[in-house]
């Protein structure tokens, strides 16, 4: 980690770095020259750091990551492949006790990611046996399955009571603690890093980067092939947030070019 960067490039990974087939080959080239600049680039995902890991491992990433939409940070210490960790949310059997209560509460079955077979989950993400034993390695989130949209906004009336919040992916929602979300979790990077001054240029796609793409000085809104996710569109034409100018690796990888080629902006 150049921890005296004066810019962290943090980005969700699902629908804006990759498409739904998990590419990312357009932003390759881009990839390599932020390496070059030692620009680090730091995934803030719904992911877990099992696959994480693997994601880096695979495009040659060695700076910290954020995973399970903020509840949980890693990084290597220098020269090792030994971890630090921070934690910011409640576990996952706590997690899971409190869904099963708002479950309750709504009278609907919320189902967790992990109580679905294999086949299911195939289905649903189009992983595969390795990437679904990454992916149900959580520890700091629940992810189940969207439930319809009345049922969501019953549940998001009730979450404050529990201490959680609720975001809604494109594949699937997801439940945490209200001590964690992405805009936390670069928080506290930065003071666990002591680097304070740093601009954050953040990029996103769905609900669950609205708290990251408020925090940072660089927002970027990645759309999906039929433009942006409505919650995202207020700040978009409010002027808070920039739209890149394609779906997915392409868009990112424009808008992160630009930004790069106009620091004397920041
Ligand atoms: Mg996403």
């Amino acid at each position: 980690m150049k921890n005296n960067s004066k810019y962290w490039i943090v980005t969700d990974l699902d629908g804006t770095l990759m498409d739904e087939n998990y590419d990312i080959s357009p932003a390759k080239k881009t990839l390599n020259m932020l390496s070059e600049l030692s620009i680090p680039v730091i995934p803030c995902t719904s992911k877990t750091a099992s696959e994480v890991r693997h994601f880096r491992n695979e495009n040659g990433l060695t700076d910290p990551f954020i995973v399970e939409n903020g509840a949980a940070i890693y990084g290597c210490y220098d020269k090792s492949y030994s971890e630090w960790e921070l934690i910011l949310g409640k576990s996952y059997t706590q997690l899971k006790t409190i869904l099963f209560s708002i479950s309750k509460r709504v009278n609907y079955h919320l189902t967790p990611l992990n109580d679905l077979s294999k086949n299911q989950i195939y289905e649903l993400t189009g992983l595969s046996d390795k990437g679904i034993i990454r992916a149900l390695d959580r520890c700091w989130s629940v992810p189940f399955l969207n439930p319809p949209d009345d049922i969501f906004e019953k549940v998001k009336l009730i979450c404050d009571s529990y201490n959680v919040h609720i975001f809604k992916g494109n594949r699937m929602s997801h439940l945490l603690s209200s001590e964690s979300h992405k805009g936390k979790a670069v928080n506290k990077l930065k003071v666990y890093l002591k680097n304070n001054d740093v601009k954050i240029i953040a990029l996103g796609d769905s609900q669950n980067d609205l708290p990251l793409l408020e925090y940072a000085d660089i927002p970027i809104v990645i759309p999906g092939k039929n433009g942006p996710n409505k919650y995202l569109q207020n700040g978009i034409d409010n002027g808070s947030f920039r739209l890149a100018n394609a779906p997915h690796a392409e868009g990112w990888s424009n808008s992160v070019e630009d930004v790069i080629n106009n620091f004397k902006d920041l």
